[in-house]
């Protein structure tokens, strides 16, 4: 496959291979046929199993110089190929071509630091002789790949989520095989390309394309897989864990994340950011603002700055320069979000702006006084819908930020270092930031959550290290020599 023949065939077993039944890739703006993938089998699954142990041997004996060329190299090959690979995805997913170019930009970012990291995968040395009668020993320890890693990832950035797992998989001397989301396959398998053509053994990587439901079993059960490194939502991510029997596991799942603005913060930046964070790719965005809790005196002013920047938020073509949200993913999801609002509107919401649909687009959508008991106040909308809420003071906003099954991100707007640092201390969440909305991160960064956001660390060094295990070498010897 090339990137001018998009589509039609899986990588699997070293091959780009067509299979008889299919699945048609759709574009979410008005279900027009993009192009086909295979449908693969759960005998296609063993068959890139079987494969990728055969790949895990060679990506383990291949020299860190050799794994630092191969993933510069397919940075390069995106880069040569950046707004290819930017309409991809903005015709697969729901990204605007402005939204896709920097997520191409980033999975660039993300394979060049996963190169960089390729050579400080360290060991120490042991000082064995801490315990009496191990004088004579020395010795240290290193970290090993740990074969086969199964990779199975979301429809909502198709192709960086995908680079954040292949990279640090790569550099650390494994095997994968990917399982993309079945909406969004192209930009995996454009992912793979980049690799193929930059000369990675064939065995070591697999795109295998297919319904999570039909082929995840057999992936997630296979004992010769030996971590899954899962991306997507609290529903599978605990289905799987339940399935997956002894082997590493890696979840980042999904969130509602909470943003605090104080009464001392900058009204206007804070307004910016949390739109932004809002209606980011019409908020299917694990770190998108979900929840804003406003000091009570700025409440008012906040709320009508808030909705005026929303009103000016163009939605329409996802390839015009000038959109700022496309459509959801599907329509069946769209009409998913539209219950919940309104849900929340019978129960006493009120609606500020938006919270229409026509297909799958949906408006973004502002509400205030959403009662406790919704579905909205307390699951994951992955949609383009905030609610804003008056907050006594700090420590409520905490008490409410805290109130929930999910904990990835969140942000406080706030001068005060003092109430900054309690926030950071007392939020329960993988990442606080502060002066900026839940919706930052840069790939170099540990990222992951906490309570239904799931468990362990991505952001390449640390995915490496979860991808990696300790080996200690210990040397007797006759005496000490010290
Ligand atoms: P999803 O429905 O959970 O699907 C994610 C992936 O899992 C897809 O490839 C899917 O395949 C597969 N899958 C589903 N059920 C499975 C099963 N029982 N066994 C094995 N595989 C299975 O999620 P999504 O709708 O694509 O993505 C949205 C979710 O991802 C949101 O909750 C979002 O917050 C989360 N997310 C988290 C992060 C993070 O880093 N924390 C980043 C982005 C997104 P099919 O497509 O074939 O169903």
């Amino acid at each position: 496959m090339k990137t001018q023949v998009i589509g039609h065939k899986m990588f699997i077993g070293g091959e780009w291979v067509a299979r008889e039944e299919i699945i048609e890739v759709r574009d979410p703006k008005d279900n027009s046929l993009i192009s086909t993938v295979p449908k693969a089998s759960a005998e296609d699954m063993l068959l890139a199993i079987h494969a990728a142990k055969e790949g895990a041997k060679i990506a383990a004996a291949m020299p860190v110089h050799e794994r630092i060329s191969i993933i510069k190299r397919a940075a390069k090959y995106i880069e040569a190929r950046h707004e290819t690979y930017a309409t991809i995805i903005a015709r697969e997913a729901s990204k605007t071509i402005r939204e896709a170019r920097k997520e191409v930009t980033r999975c660039i970012e993300t394979l060049e630091i996963s190169a960089e990291e390729a050579r400080r995968i360290n060991g120490e040395t042991i000082p064995f002789d801490q315990m009496p009668g191990s004088e004579n020993r020395v010795g240290y320890y290193y970290r090993f790949p740990i074969g086969i890693i199964a990779a199975i990832t979301p429809f909502n950035d198709p192709l960086n989520l995908v680079a954040h797992k292949v990279g640090p998989a790569l550099a650390s001397g494994n095997a994968i095989i990917v399982k993309p989301a079945t909406v969004t396959p192209l930009s995996a398998l454009l992912l793979a390309e980049a690799f193929i053509e930059s000369g990675l053994h064939p065995k070591i990587l697999t795109v295998i394309t297919g319904n999570g439901r039909e082929i995840g079993d057999p992936l997630v059960m296979h004992p010769d897989v030996r971590m899954i490194s899962f991306t997507g939502g609290l529903e599978a991510g605990l289905d799987i864990t339940k399935k997956a029997g002894l082997k590493k596991i890696g979840m980042e799942l999904g969130s509602n994340s909470p943003v605090i603005v104080l009464k001392d913060a900058d009204i206007n930046e804070a307004v910016e950011s949390t739109v932004s964070g809002a209606f980011w790719a019409a908020g299917q965005n694990c770190l998108g603002v979900q929840r804003v809790y406003i000091e009570e005196s700025i409440f008012y002013s906040f709320t009508n700055a808030f909705v005026k920047r929303t009103n000016q938020y163009q939605m329409g073509d996802k390839l015009s320069e000038l959109t700022d949200m496309g459509p959801m993913i599907t329509e069946k999801e769209a009409i998913r979000v539209e219950e919940w609002v309104n849900e929340a509107l019978q129960k006493g919401a009120n609606l500020l702006t938006g919270g229409k649909r026509n297909g799958a687009y949906f408006e973004p959508t502002v509400l205030v006084d959403v009662p406790e008991d919704c579905t909205l106040a307390n699951e994951e909308v992955f949609g383009p819908v905030v609610m804003l809420y008056p907050i006594a003071n700090l420590n409520a906003a905490i008490e409410k930020s805290n109130a929930v099954n999910y904990g990835l991100q969140a942000g406080i707007f706030t001068r005060d270092l003092e109430k900054a640092f309690e926030a950071i201390e007392k939020i329960d969440v993988g990442g606080l930031m502060v002066n900026d909305s839940s919706d930052y991160r840069i790939d170099g960064m540990p990222f992951g959550g906490v309570k239904g956001s799931g468990i362990g660390r991505e952001g390449i060094k640390f995915a490496i290290h979860e991808m990696t295990e300790p080996k200690v070498v210990c040397f007797k010897l006759s005496k000490s020599y010290k």
